[in-house]
């Protein structure tokens, strides 16, 4: 069969980039390099394979369960995505190499462009803060009117090659969401949480920032966020910590031969932790870069939460459920994960916290969510018409800071702005995280994650791969 075919090469293009990822990433090579792995596998992603595949799924016989015509859809989608990458790659690689060599001049020092989030989120003075941010604005300027040439391009390459109106309409169909109808339920997510919100936010914001609702603007988020205001709270050894989380669970971090977590110290090491699959479910890394926060613990958390997803995929799946799901069925579990560490048991038991900080880690997750419900609002809004540069900043700036209470300045409209709306993938993988944080502490009690049963639990739900949908999941807990 052409579909067998194409999946086992897609496999191996998988392995090639994510190992890529992985160098560069965890500081182990200096530049990428994926454009060479692209080109190996070209006719991979050529229309012609595009078309033998939509050929074939029209021969499946008509009464073809569904889950077989789904897959087919998958493959398709998958390889008009990396059609489209491919297309772009050169011009997506060069906005990289922009980014990476902008620097500021801020008192006497020459600081490259990405490191000044890491600077301001440690930076105790507000005016510090305020000099050193409004340097950066030129470049996201400049970055911007490069980023939006690149969607221009790629929405051309939608509309006349793929037949998509715009990319709400193609990630729409990509993804299996109604992307609007997702924007409207965020919008009565938005009303829902309100109140309580806006309580934690003016209590947090006045009582470490001494600013209220409305005020507080992006320099001070990166700020607030990194927890370093909880000046006492120091994190020496996370992974002690998850180690020891685990084996509460019964599960052993020691027999998963197939997980490591890459925690040397490399100069060039990306600052942000993350996961990589490099073979599901024989190879996967997890990358951290402690900065002794507590921050670390939570990113920890969730990077690990993708990892255990992976590496406990069952061998015996099929491919295309391994291989090209969405990835909002691995954020449930990555959120689920990062939620035991603002849980108030756990925090409880591994440390001495106080009412603030539980106070400020609700803040945090309740931030996170009604940000990118705002997001989806917002992209949804940008993205479904054209004249973004018209319309988008104050789109942005509106929706944004309504949800948030914290100012996101216009200039940023499409800077912070993933394309292939990662906001829906997380915002539905937040909500289904809900729904199994319910049915964990219905199995296990309150403190499911002290359980030794809880881990055998997850391990069930985590062999399924990425074979179910967010919503599909939500409804087999
Ligand atoms: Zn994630």
């Amino acid at each position: 069969m052409f579909l067998e075919d194409v999946l086992t090469k897609y496999e191996k293009f998988t392995e090639e980039i994510n190992r890529e990822h992985y160098l560069i990433g965890a500081g182990l090579k200096d530049t990428p390099e994926y454009h060479k792995i692209y080109e190996r596998y070209f006719e991979l992603f050529s229309l012609d394979t595009v078309s033998k595949v939509i050929k074939e799924k029209s021969n499946l016989h008509e009464d073809a369960p569904y889950e077989e015509y789904e897959s087919y859809d998958r493959v398709i989608f998958t390889l008009l995505g990396l059609y489209l990458e491919r297309r772009i790659i050169k011009e997506y690689e060069e906005l990289q190499r922009r980014e990476i060599s902008s620097t500021v001049e801020y008192k006497g020092r020459v600081i490259p462009f990405r490191m000044i989030r890491s600077i301001l989120s440690k930076e105790h003075s507000r005016e510090n803060r305020r000099e050193l941010y409004e340097k950066t604005i030129p470049i996201v300027e400049d970055l911007t009117e490069h980023k939006i040439n690149l969607a221009q391009r790629m929405l051309n390459i939608i509309r006349k090659e793929f037949g998509y109106p715009n990319f709400v309409s193609y990630d729409g169909a990509r993804m299996r969401v109604d992307i609007g109808k997702c924007a409207k339920n965020l919008e009565k997510f938005l009303k829902d949480t309100e109140e309580e919100y806006r309580e934690l936010a003016d209590y947090v914001f006045d009582r470490f920032l001494n600013l209220g609702w409305g005020e507080v603007q992006s320099y001070d988020i990166a700020y607030l966020m990194s927890g370093i205001v909880f000046k006492d709270f120091r994190v020496d050894d996370p992974i002690k910590v998850l180690r020891q989380t685990l084996n509460m669970m019964n599960l052993d971090l020691d027999k998963m031969k197939n997980l490591a977590i890459d925690d040397e110290i490399r100069p060039n090491k990306s600052p942000r932790a993350f996961c990589v699959p490099i073979r599901i479910p024989d190879e996967v890394v997890v990358v951290v870069k402690p900065s002794g926060y507590f921050d670390d613990i939570s990113t920890l958390f969730h990077e690990m939460g993708h990892a255990l997803h992976f590496a406990h995929t069952s061998k015996d799946l099929p491919l295309v459920y391994k291989l090209m799901g969405r990835v909002g069925t691995s954020e449930i579990f990555a959120f689920n994960f990062q939620y035991i560490s603002d849980s108030v048991g756990w925090l409880s038991k591994f440390f001495n916290v106080s009412d603030d900080f539980i106070k400020y880690r609700k803040f945090v997750y309740l931030y996170l969510r009604r940000r990118y419900a705002a997001k989806v609002i917002y992209e949804y809004e940008l993205l479904s018409k054209d004249n973004w540069e018209s319309r988008g900043p104050e789109l942005y700036h509106r929706i944004l800071t309504e949800a948030t209470g914290v100012v996101h300045p216009p200039h940023n409209y499409f800077w912070d702005l993933d394309f292939g709306f990662y906001s829906v993938e997380y915002s539905q993988a937040w909500e289904v995280e809900e729904v199994l944080r319910e049915r964990l502490t219905s199995e296990f009690g309150e403190d499911w994650y002290f359980n030794k049963d809880s881990g055998e639990y997850l391990k069930t739900l985590w062999s399924l791969g990425m074979r179910y949908d967010p919503q599909k999941l939500a409804a087999k807990l």
